[in-house]
């Protein structure tokens, strides 16, 4: 599907991305030094003596991150868990078999999740896009069908998550003294650090030489990146001291991998070669304090990686001829330009688009309020089912199933959800299945048609969508075909960039995460009995702030 030619090359809008938020980090870093003190009433000891370290690595999927453990090639992180006996236990660790992400299967509602506790219906981040309709406000924290990148800065430094979450960070609940580095999700802890300064040059010629593309892992930008943000945090650890809960954010997996061809192979050798010697940085320098026996270390990610064609044959994208906006327009809605801010005469929009990668969000307005060209929608009041939701509805089911309209997006969609709407005042329903027909309860859904590869699918998805915030989500979800089973050359996804690998779906694939728990020279069984304990026999996202609580208490 075929764009603006600038942007044929899907390099160019990452390293656009990457080049913006960089020099977000800059400007941050010049004005901070790369560390902000927050605004915090925790103590500044610990009372218990118990620390924890979190490793959240973004994109890392589960079975990649083993086989870097078992290769021989990652001995800090082979290290810290021990010999491994069967299972998914080790001497001094307990590595969970299966665990699950919440819906979507993307960066910022993810992250959020974890270090809430919470749902994305209940704690207002459903994505890395979102639309709020109570202000008629767009946000894009990661920028997915957005084509500028204004709230990736305002990420690092204006606290864009922290503003947006509705409930407790995890560093708010265990009031102890916390770091944060890199990590979208920092409000409410001790000190936040970025990158330190002296990389920028790094940074910069990264960008301008194009070594974006994975080819090497310690070359790389991303591994720039990661290498930064632990200088920093070890830099903070020695003049600040030891905290009771290091949060070590790395995005350098993600965006590796993205970028990679042949993505989960490489993945490996990234965690080899790049993730395992900073882990190994951060466990020395708590050594070097004398503090390392003892301390907890939890490894987590937000989502794992479907591999796609890096191709924008593949992308579900925004343009006016062969997009789902194509659909909608050539329905008759006024669909809003995928911009964060938009002029006067543009505000006059009925439908609104929030791409995830595999899923899409689609919000309506009531078209009675703005039936003429020029006049903005009432935006706070639901839309009317029949009026404003069924029609678009049918179009996107035909565009899929027969070519209607869009002939590009025939057999592109595997799911259509839909609800009543509800004001945003009220708790929003959950979403159900549209047949082409009516709306089918998931669950009565699953029962008739078995979907095995879209893992607990009715539960996540009531975590999304069903709640305070679950209108968040859209009026109508779309869900790509994206899942293992179809082969490659059918997984489509909603973006405005093309990569090597997705994420956002249901699929196992994306959906299964890492999550172990360690104690430096402690030992497995107990790891596996607190894990099971505090996070449940499967554990999920929503499980991890319980287990710290417990951990640090
Ligand atoms: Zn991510």
């Amino acid at each position: 599907m075929k764009r603006h030619p600038l942007r044929h090359s899907s390099g160019i809008l990452l390293l656009l991305i990457l080049l913006q938020w960089s020099c977000t980090l800059v400007w941050d870093t010049i004005w901070t030094g790369g560390e902000k003190k927050l605004e915090s009433a925790h103590p500044e000891s610990s009372s218990s003596g118990r620390r924890l370290i979190i490793f959240a690595l973004d994109g890392t999927t589960p079975d990649q991150l083993m086989q870097a453990i078992r290769s021989g090639n990652a001995p800090n992180l082979a290290g810290l868990l021990g010999k491994e006996r069967r299972q998914g236990l080790f001497d001094h660790a307990y590595a969970a078999p299966r665990a699950w992400s919440i819906l979507p299967s993307s960066t910022i509602a993810a992250w959020s999740a974890l270090f809430t506790g919470t749902p994305p219906a209940a704690n207002g981040v459903p994505g890395d896009e979102w639309f709020e309709r109570e202000t008629a406000t767009f946000r894009a924290p990661v920028p997915v069908s957005a084509l500028d990148t204004a709230d990736v800065s305002k990420v690092v430094s204006d606290d864009l998550i922290g503003k947006a979450l509705k409930t407790p960070t995890l560093y708010e609940m265990i009031k102890k003294r916390t770091y944060v580095s890199l990590l979208s999700v920092h409000r409410g802890a001790t000190l936040y650090t970025t990158v330190a300064p002296a990389s920028f040059a790094d940074f910069l010629s990264y960008l301008i030489k194009g070594t974006v593309k994975g080819i090497d892992p310690e070359k790389s930008f991303a591994a720039a990146l990661d290498l930064s943000a632990t200088q920093k945090l070890i830099e903070a650890i020695d003049t600040h001291g030891v905290p009771d809960l290091q949060v070590v954010y790395y995005p350098g997996v993600d965006i590796f991998t993205h970028a990679s061809e042949d993505p989960l192979a490489r993945q490996v050798r990234y965690l080899q070669f790049v993730t395992d010697k900073r882990v190994g940085e951060v466990l020395d320098a708590y050594q070097k304090k004398n503090a390392l026996n003892g301390t907890y270390v939890i490894v987590v990610a937000d989502h794992g990686q479907i591999p796609t064609l890096n191709d924008d044959h593949y992308e579900l994208n925004t343009d006016d001829e062969k997009s789902p906006f194509a659909v909608l327009k050539k329905s008759g809605f006024r669909v809003r330009k995928p911009l964060l801010s938009l002029a006067n005469l543009d505000a006059d929009y009925q439908a609104v688009f929030a791409y995830q990668g595999f899923m899409a969000y689609v919000y309506l307005a009531d078209r009675s309020t703005c039936e003429k060209e020029h006049e903005p929608c009432d935006w706070p009041r639901p839309p009317r089912f029949k009026e404003d939701v069924l029609p678009a509805l049918n179009a996107f089911y035909q565009a899929n199933r027969n070519g209607e309209l869009v002939p590009e997006l025939k057999g592109t969609i595997d799911l259509i959800f839909s609800r009543e709407p509800a004001p945003t005042t009220q708790n929003a329903r959950p979403f159900q299945v549209f047949d082409g027909q009516r709306l089918v309860p998931i669950g009565e859904y699953l029962r008739r048609n078995p979907r095995p590869d879209l893992s607990d699918l009715e539960r996540r998805m009531q975590w999304l969508a069903a709640g305070p915030y679950g209108h968040r989500a859209g009026d109508i979800l779309l869900l790509a075909k994206a899942c293992l089973r179809v082969p490659i050359e059918q997984r489509y996804y909603f973006a405005s960039i093309s990569h090597y690998t997705w994420h956002g779906s249901a699929c196992e694939q994306d959906s299964r995460i890492p999550f172990i728990l360690a104690q430096a020279g402690g030992n497995g069984e107990r790891m596996r009995a607190v894990m099971r304990k505090f996070a449940g026999a499967v554990p999920n996202q929503l499980s991890m702030a319980p287990l710290v609580r417990e951990l640090l208490k």
